[in-house]
Order: C-alpha cells, then sequence, then structure tokens
C-alpha cells in the first residue's frame, strides 16, 4: 500500500464530516514531560509549526525551572499535573499506579496537592487544573476528592463515562505499542482506531477525541505518524484542533 492509500479512510470520512456540515474535534496530549529534552524540542516543533495545541503532563516532583523556561516561549502548549513523581506503588501482580488504594487516601491527595502548587508556580499562564493519573489510572475512591484540592478535570485513556464528580477530558488514541517491541504502531492500525473514533461521533460528537503521546520513547514511526496526521488534518476543514483550556471551558 501507497502512503496515500494508507490514510485515504482518513479522508473518506472527514470528507463526510465536511459534507455534513460537521466539524471533528481533536486534541493532544503528551505525557512525562519533567526537562528539555531534544524529543520535546522535537515535539514542540513539529506542534508550533502545524499550529497544533498541545497539553504536556508533567510530572512534579521531577520538573524544575529549565521545563518552564523552555514552555514560557511556546504560546501553543498547556501544562496538566501527571501524578506526583511517577512511582509505581502496585504489586508486582498488578497494574502499574501511583494513584491507586494502595496507600492512604490523604498521602495521595497531599502528594496531588504539592504537585498542583508546583505546576502553579512553574507554569502560572500555562497550567490547565486537569490530572492525568499516571498509566492512566487512579483509585475511584479518589475521584470525589479531586475538586477539593482545586482540580477542575481528570483526563485518562478510553471513552469517557458522563456524570462523573468531575469533568473527563479522555484520550482515545494511543499512537504507542507498550507491548512487546515498543515503538510507535502500525499507521494503517492508528488511522483505523481513529475513523472508528469519527465514526463513533457522527451523530453525537460530545466528546472530542484525545490523541494520545509519549515523546520521550517516540522511534521513527511515532514521529512520521504524528506529522502525517497533522498534514492530513490540519487543513481539513472538517477537524478543529482544540486546546484542552477551550474543550473545558
Ligand atoms: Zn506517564
Amino acid at each position: 500500500m501507497t502512503v496515500d492509500e494508507i490514510w485515504a479512510p482518513l479522508r473518506v470520512e472527514l470528507d463526510r464530516w465536511h459534507d455534513a456540515g460537521r466539524i471533528a474535534r481533536l486534541w493532544l496530549r503528551d505525557d512525562d514531560a519533567a526537562e528539555p529534552t531534544p524529543a520535546l524540542g522535537r515535539l514542540l516543533e513539529l506542534t508550533r509549526t502545524a499550529r497544533v495545541p498541545l497539553t504536556l503532563a508533567a510530572i512534579p516532583a521531577t520538573s524544575g525551572e529549565p521545563l518552564a523556561n523552555r514552555l514560557r516561549v511556546e504560546a501553543h502548549v498547556l501544562v496538566a499535573l501527571h501524578g506526583w513523581a511517577h512511582t509505581n506503588h502496585a504489586g508486582t501482580d498488578e497494574k502499574k499506579q501511583e494513584l491507586g488504594a494502595h496507600r492512604p487516601m490523604d498521602t495521595v491527595l497531599g502528594e496531588l496537592r504539592d504537585g498542583l502548587a508546583i505546576l502553579l508556580r512553574l507554569f502560572p499562564q500555562q497550567l490547565v487544573p486537569m490530572l492525568v493519573p499516571p498509566w492512566n489510572r487512579i483509585s475511584k475512591v479518589l475521584i470525589p476528592e479531586l475538586s477539593g484540592l482545586g482540580l477542575e478535570a481528570l483526563s485518562t485513556y478510553g471513552r469517557a463515562q458522563a456524570g462523573g464528580p468531575i469533568p473527563l477530558l479522555n484520550t482515545h488514541v494511543d499512537i504507542m505499542n507498550w507491548h512487546g517491541v515498543r515503538g510507535g504502531r502500525p499507521h494503517a492500525e492508528l488511522i483505523a482506531e481513529l475513523v472508528g473514533e469519527l465514526r463513533a461521533r457522527f451523530h453525537d460528537d460530545a466528546e472530542p477525541i484525545g490523541i494520545l503521546t509519549h515523546h520521550l520513547v517516540h522511534d521513527a514511526t511515532a514521529w512520521d505518524f504524528l506529522a502525517r496526521l497533522f498534514a492530513h488534518t490540519t487543513d481539513h476543514p472538517a477537524v478543529a484542533w482544540k486546546s484542552a483550556r477551550v474543550l473545558l471551558s
């Protein structure tokens, strides 16, 4: 298959949206920022050039002035709270979790409170008060407590359930393969997933589609997917890339 053939299903679906006078809302979340790196620089340049708003989930325990200084000049970037230290507290037979039920609730909430204070100080203009739990997992008992900390939204992975105690702004298409050989997933597979998310929203677009990336572990396949995704969507009249702030307002 040629590159054009691989991307054709997305063009067809977006053209269908355009013919119906509909506009699909997309947003981009990238996780695990803590310091400026060449990979972060590449992501910032790619999104800036494509004019795609970016929400970086930053790890407060390890973020500092270098990251703040680097991001301050990037008007298209917002920062969200990525747990506390991205430390796994789950047992070896469980999926990884920092915000699970393994420790007293006050301990976990105290870390989130401290983390939010750090990010507010580092990113006073760019912080969006949204929690991105490490590994996209959080104990259900913590969720009703988040607004008391000053958090206004939660972002995990998968279709959001409406009616919870805090607004959800989720991601739905994860470009990385976390099993087996780590790297970007095949483009055709990602396009099929994105088209599936679009089809599910054709009649009821209640939830924007979140694309999830992890700049520190991108290989050539992952970087290439992002570049091509932007090329195919940013100039399409049926697509609007939105910032988390706009989507939550
Ligand atoms: Zn993470």
